[in-house]
């Protein structure tokens, strides 16, 4: 069994085709796919569709690129939406610099209200970061000595002392298909290095198709694509790569279950 632990279910691209975007994704053995919210007006489609459909979970949070638009959001409502029994998570939020759709002040303030959010339900929070490591590592620490919170990197691509950085604060790191591209040495060199016990893995579909389905629109069935090139690459069957990562994605979102 894979998981997809990000996917955009509710995007375009996918929502036109759910029924044989599910039926696809378990033909491929994906048992559980983690739908992803990014802002609040989302939130109830997103939430909907993992109340129809079995193996499929929902987070409500709001992106960095969405910060803007979302100034009045609190970690009571995030609190008090992720009380649904499909909301297992908490995002995606972060900071995001690349694009920098949103005022970085805002960004800030908004993943503060994710953490705080994550920290009260016990629900691991999703961050997203681009070229924006510094700033991110240092709110992930200082909320942290707040008071312990679990999470994950989502679509991991930053450099190995984040990487370092995460673990020690005890997060996850998922990656995505990112990591199959041919450019990609750096992010294949650390991917070696994430312990089993901490690596998940993602599509963000419908973004980013892994090798071999470049150009094509990303679905939660290539996670397997994913998956097998980091058995290759580690050289281990993708049966065990499978079935830890499963196994972690179900210890770190433990609101979720195998068979809900
Ligand atoms: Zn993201
Ligand atoms: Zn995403």
């Amino acid at each position: 069994m894979f998981v997809d632990s990000h996917c955009h279910l509710n995007y375009k691209g996918l929502v036109e085709q759910e029924r044989g975007v599910l039926e696809r994704a378990r033909a491929a053995g994906v048992g559980a796919m983690l739908n992803i919210s990014t802002r609040e007006n989302e939130w109830d489609a997103v939430i909907g569709l993992a109340e129809r459909e079995q193996g499929v979970w929902a987070s409500v949070g709001i992106h960095p690129h969405e910060a803007d638009q979302h100034g009045e959001i609190t970690s009571e409502k995030l609190i008090e939406k992720s009380r649904n029994s499909r909301v297992i998570g908490i995002g995606e939020t972060g900071l995001d610099y690349y694009y920098d759709y949103s005022d970085r002040e805002q960004q800030k303030a908004c993943f503060h209200q994710h953490i705080i959010a994550a920290r009260e339900t016990g629900l691991p929070i999703i961050v997203h970061t681009r070229d924006a490591e510094e700033d991110t590592a240092q709110i992930l620490r200082e909320e942290m000595e707040r008071g312990a919170y679990p999470g994950v990197i989502h679509c991991f691509t930053a450099s190995a002392e984040f990487a370092r950085i995460a673990l020690d604060l005890g997060l996850y790191i998922s990656l995505s298909g990112i990591v199959t591209f041919k450019n990609a040495k750096d992010l294949q060199d650390i991917a070696k290095t994430i312990p089993e016990n901490r690596l998940l893995i993602e599509t963000d579909s419908p973004f980013l198709a892994p090798v071999p389905h470049r150009g094509k629109t990303c679905e939660p069935a290539f996670v397997s694509n994913t998956a097998q090139f980091l058995a290759d690459l580690k050289n281990v069957p993708v049966e065990e790569l499978a079935e830890k990562s499963t196994e972690n994605f179900f210890n770190l979102f433990s609101k979720a279950s195998r068979d809900g």
